[in-house]
């Protein structure tokens, strides 16, 4: 155990250089959490309940989270594009600077970054599955991409062609009944659930 043990001590000092005590350049840890969440989100997920989920908070607080982060000019609110009602949360581009540059998370990324792809591919995976395991035992809501989600799924949808019908395959969430461009099948989402917690291996 004296080796499994050890991994976990590491992991947590890992997850301690994620969270401080006191502010950074006048964020908190959820504020810097969500401004990073949102700067990776996907269309389903730039909304202020998304951020309640996120960091397991009421919308009240969310929106606490949110107007904070606007004050600064890091954020900002748009007419959500799929329902005129509601507001998209964007992150501006003294947020995205802001993140570039001073994001507390930035030397461990650095650190990663370091290894040769092997060592980062092997660390990425088995992380994969220690957090696999704890969602399928405990039932924790997960944050992820579409690429492992076990919503998402490959359908063909059939376009004419020089006249004859020809079918090309899209990728769609189920849960969202809508199509995920290639381009956003890593954005992050609050309703993903880890595919190869139900069964259904990664796209
Ligand atoms: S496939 Fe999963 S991660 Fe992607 S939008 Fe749908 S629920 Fe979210």
């Amino acid at each position: 155990m004296a080796l499994e043990r050890e991994t976990v001590e590491l992991l947590v000092q890992a997850v301690k250089i994620c969270h401080f005590g006191n502010d950074r350049l006048g964020l908190h840890n959820r504020e810097w959490m969500v401004l990073r969440f949102l700067s990776r989100a996907n269309r389903f997920s730039r909304t202020p309940s998304a951020v309640a989920a996120l960091t397991g908070t009421t919308r009240a607080t969310a929106s606490q989270i949110v107007k904070i982060l606007e004050a600064k000019s890091y954020l900002a609110r748009r007419p959500s594009k799929r329902d005129g009602r509601s507001t998209t949360l964007v992150v501006t581009s003294q947020g995205e600077k802001l993140l570039a540059l001073h994001d507390p998370l930035n030397g461990l990324l650095d650190a990663i970054t370091s290894l040769i792809p092997e060592e980062c591919l092997r660390l990425r995976d088995s992380l994969g599955k220690i957090l696999n395991r704890i969602d399928t035992a405990d039932r924790q809501p997960a944050v992820g991409a579409c690429r492992d989600c076990m919503f998402l799924a490959e359908t063909g949808i059939k376009r004419p062609s020089h006249g004859r019908a020809r079918t090309n395959m899209e990728l769609r969430c189920r849960l969202h009944r809508a199509l995920i461009p290639a381009g956003e099948v890593d954005l992050l989402c609050t309703t993903f659930v880890r595919a190869t917690a139900t069964g259904r291996e990664p796209a």
